[in-house]
C-alpha cells in the first residue's frame, strides 16, 4: 500500500528527473554518467516495489544530488518524508531548499508551503502561523497560506482570528465562505453563553445570522439561551425555526424543545407540531415522543396502538425498543423472561452503531458535532437513517 503510493508519488518526479538527465546529459555529462543515474533511479524504484524505503530514500537522495537544480526531486522527497512521519528530514530538506540562492520565487513559494505543511505536522503550530502569515502579507500563494490559518486558527478556537483570516478568503477568491464564518460566530456564541454572558452571545448570534439568516445551529442556541433564562414561549419559536431551517436536525432539535413545551405546559401545541413533521420526516424520533406525550396523557393502550401502526411504516429497532418497554409490564411468567431476552438483545444491536456519519469524509459518530472531528468540515455529520439509527 504504502510502496504504491509512494510510487505515485514519485513517478511525475520520475519523468521530471528522466527528462532532465537526459537533457543535462546531451549538454555537460558523459553517456557513463548517464547511464549511471538511470541505472539509480531503477534501482531506487525497485526498493520502493520491495518497500525498502530506506534504500529508496537513500538512490533518490543521491539522484537530487546529481541534479541539484531539480527542485521538483527535492519537493517530492520532502512530501515522502513527511508522509513518513519523519517531519526532522522533511524540514531540514525544504528549510536547505527555501535558503538556496537562485531559486525561483515561485519555486520558493511553493517550498514554504511544504516547510509550513512540516511544521503543522511536527506541531509547531506558532511557526506555521509565523510562515503563513509572511506568506499571505507577501501576497504569495495566499488563498493556499490563507486556508492552512484557518486550520491553524480553528484548532487553536481562536475563533476572532479565524473569521477575519476567512473574510480575507472571501475578499480574494470569491468564494462564499458564509457557513464557515456562521459556525465561527456560534461557537463564539457557545463560548459566550458557558460563561453566562448572554447578552454577548445573543450579539454572536445575529452575527451568525447575518451570515446565513437559516443557521440550525444559530437558531438552535438561540432556543437553549431562552430556555436558560426560563422564557420556554420563545425557546419555542426558536426550536421550531431550526426544524424548519434544516428538518435533518430533528433528532438533536427534539429533547430540549419538548422539554420547553412541557414547561409551558404547551402540549396541544407539542402534538400539532410533531404530528406536522411527521408527515414530512421519516425518522424515528418524532414517533417516540409523541408515544410518550400518548403514554402520559391518554395511557399505555393508546400509545401502543399508534406506535405499532407506525412501526409498521418505518421499522426502527428504537421503535421495537420503546414497544417492547411499554408493553412489559402486561406481560408475566415465560413470556416476560422473553421479552427481557428480547430487550437486552434490541440494546446490544443498538450499542455499537453510529448514529451520525460525515457526508464528505464518512467518520461516523456516535454523538453529533458541528465540525467532523476527521475532515474537519462543517456542518457535515448528518444523523444515519436506516433500521438500526434514526
Ligand atoms: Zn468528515
Amino acid at each position: 500500500m504504502i510502496a504504491l503510493y509512494v510510487l505515485a508519488l514519485l513517478i511525475p518526479v520520475a519523468f521530471v528527473s528522466g527528462w532532465w538527465t537526459a537533457r543535462s546529459a546531451g549538454a555537460k555529462r558523459s553517456g557513463a554518467q548517464v547511464s549511471e543515474l538511470s541505472s539509480d533511479y531503477f534501482r531506487g524504484l525497485n526498493y520502493l516495489l520491495n518497500e525498502e524505503q530506506d534504500k529508496a530514500i537513500e538512490v533518490f537522495l543521491r539522484l537530487a544530488e546529481y541534479n541539484r537544480d531539480t527542485v521538483e526531486t527535492h519537493l517530492a522527497l520532502g512530501n515522502l518524508f513527511r508522509r513518513r512521519g519523519e517531519v526532522d528530514r522533511a524540514i531540514r530538506l525544504h528549510q536547505h531548499l527555501v535558503s538556496r540562492p537562485g531559486l525561483s520565487d515561485a519555486m520558493k513559494t511553493v517550498a514554504l508551503l511544504e516547510l509550513g505543511e512540516d511544521y503543522m505536522r511536527a506541531g509547531l503550530l506558532d511557526r506555521a502561523e509565523t510562515l503563513f502569515s509572511d506568506l499571505v502579507a507577501m501576497d504569495a500563494h495566499a488563498p493556499s497560506a490563507l486556508r492552512h490559518l484557518i486550520a491553524i486558527y480553528q484548532h487553536e478556537r481562536d475563533w476572532h482570528k479565524a473569521i477575519e483570516h476567512a473574510r480575507r478568503l472571501e475578499a480574494m477568491t470569491g468564494e462564499d465562505e458564509a457557513g464557515m464564518i456562521a459556525q465561527f460566530y456560534c461557537e463564539l456564541a457557545e463560548q459566550a453563553r458557558q460563561h453566562g454572558a448572554h447578552q454577548d452571545a445573543r450579539e454572536y448570534l445575529r452575527q451568525a445570522f447575518a451570515c446565513q439568516p437559516d443557521s440550525v445551529r444559530a437558531f438552535m442556541l438561540t432556543g437553549r439561551l431562552y430556555a436558560e433564562d426560563g422564557e420556554h414561549g420563545q425557546a419555542i419559536d426558536a426550536y421550531e425555526a431550526a426544524v424548519e431551517a434544516d428538518i435533518a436536525f430533528v433528532p438533536e432539535i427534539l429533547p430540549p424543545l419538548l422539554n420547553s413545551y412541557a414547561r409551558s405546559q404547551q402540549m396541544e401545541r407539542a402534538e400539532r407540531f410533531l404530528r406536522d413533521i411527521l408527515e414530512r420526516y421519516h425518522g424515528i424520533s418524532p414517533v417516540l415522543a409523541l408515544t410518550r406525550l400518548y403514554q402520559q396523557r391518554d395511557g399505555e393502550r393508546t400509545a401502543i396502538d399508534f406506535l405499532t401502526s407506525q412501526l409498521r411504516q418505518r421499522p426502527s429497532v428504537r421503535g421495537l425498543m420503546a414497544l417492547i418497554d411499554a408493553t412489559m409490564d402486561k406481560v408475566e411468567g415465560e413470556a416476560r423472561e422473553n421479552f427481557l431476552i428480547l430487550r437486552d438483545l434490541t440494546r446490544k444491536l443498538l450499542e455499537g452503531q453510529a448514529m451520525y456519519r460525515c457526508s464528505r469524509c464518512g467518520f461516523g459518530a456516535k454523538a453529533h458535532h458541528w465540525q467532523c472531528p476527521s475532515c474537519k468540515s462543517w456542518s457535515t455529520i448528518r444523523p444515519i437513517h436506516g433500521v438500526a439509527n434514526e
